[in-house]
């Protein structure tokens, strides 16, 4: 899961993304109203955390312009202000909840995973394919009584594999939704990750593989006879 957080206050912005981070969410800051909503248009988050009061755009305008171009990712707005009035405009302008600071971090997690549950996203404990059971909490990749730890990296690689099984997920959607889609990062960095995810896989002892698909991608493949 990518989260977008925009948010003018370095401190405030860090200690958000720290939190997130803490539980397994990707996070990328954006410090000014058009810098988020350019990182917003990309598409590429499952959410965006908004503070109201930013410089260059408000976050009433950037979640407006964000809907009016029919990025539909849920937005969850920030402010001091607790008026009725701020309230209202949030929601008009296309947010799909408001939470008012301070907030504990339980408060924050649990609305980040409200807004995900209510874009219809089914946000299960475990993905399964074959007989790979992938825990996303832990990150920990089981095949019968074997289990193993995956990175960072590895974690959500498998995971979109998992959520397109036998769908082939191409190399630059990898790079996007794992390493940011201005991180630099080129397909030599997917195929080592690639590559450390089919060594676990071996390790696991499991019969699902990652097929390499020339100029497609990679998807799962079950079944496979070593
Ligand atoms: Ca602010």
């Amino acid at each position: 899961m990518r989260i977008l957080v925009v948010e003018d206050e370095k401190r405030l912005a860090e200690a958000l993304a720290q939190i997130l981070r803490e539980n397994r969410y990707l996070v990328d800051l954006a410090f000014d109203g058009q810098e988020g909503l350019d990182n917003a248009l990309s598409g590429i988050y499952d959410a965006v955390i908004l503070d109201v009061m930013l410089p260059a755009m408000d976050g009433f305008a950037l979640t407006a312009e964000l809907r009016r171009q029919k990025v539909m990712t849920p937005v969850l707005m920030l402010t001091a202000r607790d008026q009725i009035a701020d309230k209202v405009a949030g929601l008009d302008s296309g947010a799909d909840d408001y939470m008012t600071k301070p907030f504990s971090p339980e408060e924050l997690l649990a609305r980040v995973r409200a807004l995900m549950r209510r874009q219809g996203e089914i946000l299960p404990d475990e993905a399964v394919f074959e007989d790979l059971t992938l825990n996303l909490s832990s990150g920990d990749l089981r095949c019968g009584v074997r289990s193993v730890h995956l990175n960072y990296k590895e974690f959500e690689i498998c995971r979109l594999l998992m959520a397109n099984p036998r769908a082939a997920v191409s190399k630059e959607t990898l790079i996007v939704k794992v390493w940011g889609y201005d991180s630099g990062a080129e397909d030599n960095n997917v195929e080592a990750y690639i590559s450390f995810l089919r060594k676990k896989l071996a390790f696991l002892g499991s019969r699902v593989g990652i097929e390499a698909l020339r100029k497609v991608g990679y998807r799962l493949e079950g079944n496979r006879t070593c």
